[in-house]
């Protein structure tokens, strides 16, 4: 079995379960968004969401990427972790007061505003402390990603954003409110899309948009196609980077941008989910009726994924070389989905082998949760270890 290179005797120290990232991979990807953003003129903007662990946001800032955020503590941990204020987006249905007014106390790019109240309040809370608030429509733009249901974003009947039959009158609403600023068109249509044709027919989309936006002669000078791009979770080791190059060339491909426009993307699993795993021990081995169980000290807790949206994630004993079995993996959870995988091929493996699950750095860390009171598991860096 083909297996991912991690410095085990380093592990010995350090309380499992715990997250492990590559700094390298992360390295090596940052740069490819960057050499392939800056040969399509894009701007990048990292979808904070996915994985929010300081050292990792500090890795990705000092890249130069901006930041997507989907609440006003994210906005907070961009800035902290060093984003400039000047590359923050602000995204979400439910932005409080609290969070509009941090994210104008901190000037940050622009909001994507997703309903006619939220715009009302922004511009009463700018007005309030005398700015402008720049704000981009996020449109729903009725596109199927083709991607799990749990999310999918883009369809009419998913509550994000603007409807496309609603835009003329709130782009009045923006013109009409003395401290809103319209910046850009927004959209995100899914997550884990490994199908890039929906990228081109989204493309298409904003293009008919567009014409539309031209014949009311209202300007937009930012396109925002949000984030979405898919990772391999099968073949981590062959394919540690997402496709964005191809990802890129699409985009630039299809869309009609406007002179003067640019475009913006918000990439979140993509950046992040190949650099990390999920290193956990083997307490027992149970023999069962037709199973053997691999019953590890990470659970649900750790990384929900499976247990929330059915997801794989490779699974390899990282350290017996000895001859494959197969293995249900599960953690010690109360709960029946507690399951990381079921009928696993893995060296023959004891109390006390490691187990790294691949794929782990998008939506691993950042979604564990105290539940049964366990310990929050912990986040280390191939550099620090
Ligand atoms: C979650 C999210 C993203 C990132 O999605 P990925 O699938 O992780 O790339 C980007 N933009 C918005 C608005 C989001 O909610």
């Amino acid at each position: 079995m083909i297996k991912g290179n991690f410095p085990i005797e380093k592990f010995k120290n350090i309380e499992t379960p715990f997250y492990y990232y590559d700094v390298e991979l992360l390295n090596k990807t940052l740069e490819l968004i960057n050499r392939c953003s800056k040969e399509n003129n894009i701007d990048v903007h990292y979808a904070v969401k996915a994985n929010a662990n300081k050292k990792v946001l500090s890795i990705i800032s000092k890249a130069g990427l901006g930041a997507d955020c989907v609440s006003g503590n994210e906005v907070l941990a961009a800035i902290n972790a060093g984003f400039p204020a000047s590359k923050i987006v602000f995204a979400g249905v439910g932005k409080t007061d609290k969070e509009i007014n941090i994210a104008l106390d901190n000037d940050i790019f622009c909001f994507n505003a997703e309903s006619v109240p939220e715009l009302e309040v922004i511009n009463e809370l700018a007005k309030a402390k005398g700015k402008i608030a720049n704000v981009e429509i996020r449109v729903n733009p009725n596109i199927d990603a083709h991607t799990h249901k749990k999310i999918t974003t883009g369809l009419n009947e998913n509550k994000f954003g603007f409807n496309m039959d609603e835009l003329q009158s709130v782009c009045q609403l923006i013109s009409n409110s003395t401290n809103l600023n319209l910046l850009g068109l927004h959209f995100h249509i899914g997550s884990q899309i490994t199908d890039l044709n929906a990228y081109e027919c989204l493309c298409v989309r904003i293009n008919e948009l567009q014409d539309q936006f031209d014949s009311w002669g209202v300007k937009i000078k930012n396109i925002n196609v949000g984030g979405g791009l898919g990772i391999n979770y099968e073949h981590p080791n062959h394919i540690p980077i997402a496709d964005f190059e191809s990802y890129f060339r699409i985009l630039t491909k299809y869309l009609k941008l406007r002179d003067g426009q640019k475009l913006h993307c918000e990439p979140g699993r993509s950046v992040v989910a190949q650099c990390g795993s999920l290193i956990t021990k083997v307490t027992y081995v149970k023999q069962g009726v037709n199973k053997q169980f691999a019953i590890v000290d990470a659970g649900m807790t750790d990384l929900i994924r499976p247990a929330l949206y059915d997801a794989y994630h490779r699974i390899e004993n990282i350290s017996s070389d000895l001859e494959e079995e197969t293995y249900d993996v599960v953690g010690p959870i109360c709960e029946s989905s507690d399951v990381f995988d079921k009928d696993v091929e893995l060296n023959k493996t004891k109390r006390g082998d490691y187990l790294a699950i691949r794929s782990a750095g998008a939506y691993g860390e950042i979604m564990a949760s105290n539940y049964n009171l366990r310990k929050l598991p912990q986040g280390y860096l191939s550099t620090e270890l």
